[in-house]
C-alpha cells in the first residue's frame, strides 16, 4: 500500500516563512508534498511572452526549490491545467488532505470549487486558510451585517479589530523537516512554457526601515524613492502581510493606512465581484465615452504632450512600475481629459504593472473615474500642470522619463485642459441626469 501523504499547493504565497496554510500542512503529522501549477488557463492567455511577472514567479520558485532541496525535499511544479494536474496527482499518490491558502479573485474561487469537487470525489479533504490579508471576507463588517463601501469607517473598524486581535506568526519555517523526502527534480523551463527570461525585480525582500519611517513625508514625490515598492511581493506572497503590518504599525501609521486600502478593495471585490465589469455606482454606466483609439494609443506610448502624464506612462512601459501619484494623474487624464472608458486603462495597467492586483487596480481606476466606492467626486479633475508644480516642482521626474519635453520633438498637447474639463463635466452630467435630475455642484476640490 502507498504511504499516505498530504499536499501543500503554493499559489500566491511563494515563501516558506510565516505561511498559514503551509504551517497547518506541516503540522499535520503526514509527510507533505509541495506543489505548484504554472496554470495554463492564465499563462496561455498572456500575449507578451517576455513577462516580468512570470519571470518573477519563476525566480521565486527557483529560490523555493533551493530551500526545499536543502531540506531534503523537492518542489513538484508542472505547466498544466489545475484539474488535470490533480487528476494525475490523485492517481500517483495516496493523499489525505490538500492544503492551500485562500484566494479571493473570481477566477480563483471558481477554480477552487472545481478542485474541491474533484478531491472530495476521491475522498480527499481540501483545507484552505487565510494568509494574504489580516482580515478577509466578513471579518470587518458593519453592525447591521452589511459590508463597508466607504474607506474611513472601514479603516476605523479594521484598526479596532486589529488592536483586539493576536497577530500570531505561523512558524512554517521551523517545520521544514516534515516535507516529503525525495531526490531533487528540475522545474519546467520558461522556454518550455513559451516564455522568455526577462529582467525583473529581485525576489529577496528587505524591509527598509528608514524609508517606511519617513513614508508620510516622501510618498507623494515621484522623483524620490519614497515608497516601498513592495506591491509585487504582496501580490505573489514573497512577504508575509503579518510581518509587514507588524512593522508598519510600529514605523509609520500612514503606511499602515495604505495596507488597509489594499484590504478595503479586496473585500469590495469579494462582496461585489460585479465591479469587474460594471461601475460600482451603476448610474455611471451611462457615460458616453469617446474611446478614440488613436488618443488611447498616444496615452499608452506616453505621447500626449502633457509631460507628467507621459513620464508616468513611459516609466510604466519601461519598468512595470509607476508611482502612485502619477498613477492617479495618468488615469484621470485618460478618463476625464480624453473620455476613454476606465476599463481600457484598467486593462492596460493590468498588462503592464508588476504589482497588478485585480481588486486594487479595479478599485483605484473606479476611484479615479468617480464611479467607484468612496470615489473622488467626478468633478474633481486633476490639472496635470498644477500636479506637476505640487509634486515634481523641479521637474526631475519629468526630465528622467521625457528628456526631450522642451524640444521641438515633443508633441503638442493632445487636448487643451480647460476644453477637456468642460467636455468631461458635461458628459458626466448628462449621464447622471438620466438617473438623478438634481443639479450637481461642480466648483469644489478641482485639485487636491
Ligand atoms: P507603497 O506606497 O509603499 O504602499 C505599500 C502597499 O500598500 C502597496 O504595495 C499596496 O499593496 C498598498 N497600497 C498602497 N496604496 C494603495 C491603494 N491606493 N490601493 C490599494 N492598495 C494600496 N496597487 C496594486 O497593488 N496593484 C494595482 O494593480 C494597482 N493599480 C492601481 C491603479 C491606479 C489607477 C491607481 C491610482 C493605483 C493603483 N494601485 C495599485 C495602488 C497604488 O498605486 C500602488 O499600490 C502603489 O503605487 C504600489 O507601490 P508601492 O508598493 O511602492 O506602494
Amino acid at each position: 500500500m502507498k504511504q499516505k501523504i498530504n499536499v501543500f499547493w503554493f499559489r500566491r504565497d511563494l515563501r516558506l516563512e510565516d505561511n498559514a496554510g503551509l504551517f497547518h500542512a506541516l503540522s499535520s503529522g503526514l509527510p507533505v508534498l509541495p506543489v505548484f501549477i504554472f496554470d495554463r488557463e492564465i499563462l496561455d492567455r498572456l500575449e507578451v511572452k517576455a513577462d516580468k511577472r512570470v519571470s518573477f514567479i519563476y525566480n521565486a520558485l527557483v529560490s523555493l526549490q533551493e530551500k526545499l532541496i536543502h531540506a531534503g525535499s523537492f518542489l513538484l511544479a508542472e505547466h498544466n491545467y489545475p484539474e488535470m494536474f490533480f487528476q494525475n496527482l490523485v492517481k500517483k499518490y495516496s493523499i489525505d488532505t490538500v492544503f492551500a491558502n485562500h484566494d479571493y479573485e473570481p477566477y480563483a474561487r471558481e477554480r477552487d470549487k472545481k478542485i474541491n469537487t474533484l478531491l472530495s470525489k476521491n475522498n480527499i479533504e481540501f483545507k484552505t486558510y487565510k494568509d494574504q490579508v489580516i482580515f478577509e471576507k466578513d471579518e470587518v463588517i458593519k453592525i447591521d451585517g452589511g459590508f463597508y463601501t466607504v474607506y474611513t469607517p472601514y479603516s476605523r473598524k479594521w484598526t479596532e479589530r486589529f488592536n483586539e486581535a493576536d497577530l500570531k506568526a505561523f512558524k512554517s519555517e521551523k517545520l521544514l523537516s516534515n516535507f516529503i523526502k525525495h531526490e531533487p527534480v528540475k522545474l519546467p523551463s520558461l522556454a518550455s512554457m513559451k516564455f522568455e527570461e526577462t529582467k525583473t525585480v529581485p525576489v529577496d525582500v528587505t524591509f527598509n526601515r528608514s524609508l517606511i519611517s519617513s513614508y508620510d513625508k516622501t510618498r507623494n514625490f515621484p522623483a524620490v524613492k519614497g515608497t516601498s515598492q513592495l506591491g509585487i511581493h504582496l501580490r505573489f506572497g514573497t512577504i508575509s502581510i503579518r510581518q509587514l503590518v507588524d512593522k508598519a504599525r510600529r514605523w509609520n501609521q500612514i503606511f499602515l493606512k495604505e495596507l488597509i486600502w489594499r484590504e478595503f478593495f479586496m473585500q469590495i471585490l469579494w462582496h461585489q465581484p460585479g465591479v469587474i465589469n460594471s461601475c460600482f455606482k451603476p448610474e455611471y454606466n451611462n457615460i458616453e465615452w469617446r474611446n478614440n483609439e488613436k488618443e488611447f494609443e498616444a496615452w499608452c506610448r506616453g505621447e500626449t504632450g502633457y509631460p507628467i502624464v507621459d513620464a508616468g506612462m513611459r516609466q510604466l512601459n519601461a519598468t512595470g512600475f509607476m508611482h502612485n501619484r502619477v498613477r492617479m494623474i495618468t488615469a484621470s487624464f485618460l478618463v476625464k481629459h480624453l473620455l476613454v472608458d476606465w476599463r481600457w486603462g484598467e486593462a492596460y495597467f493590468a498588462e503592464k504593472l508588476l504589482d497588478y492586483e485585480l481588486s486594487s487596480n479595479n478599485g483605484n481606476w473606479q476611484w479615479v473615474a468617480g464611479c467607484g466606492c468612496d470615489a473622488a467626486p467626478y468633478f474633481r479633475i486633476f490639472n496635470p500642470d498644477t500636479q506637476t508644480k505640487k509634486f515634481d516642482s523641479e521637474e526631475k521626474y519629468i526630465i528622467e522619463w521625457v528628456p526631450e519635453y522642451k524640444s521641438s520633438d515633443y508633441p503638442f498637447p493632445i487636448v487643451q485642459h480647460q476644453f477637456a474639463r468642460e467636455r468631461c463635466l458635461s458628459a458626466y452630467k448628462k449621464a447622471l441626469s438620466q438617473k438623478s435630475p438634481k443639479p450637481i455642484q461642480t466648483n469644489l476640490f478641482d485639485d487636491r
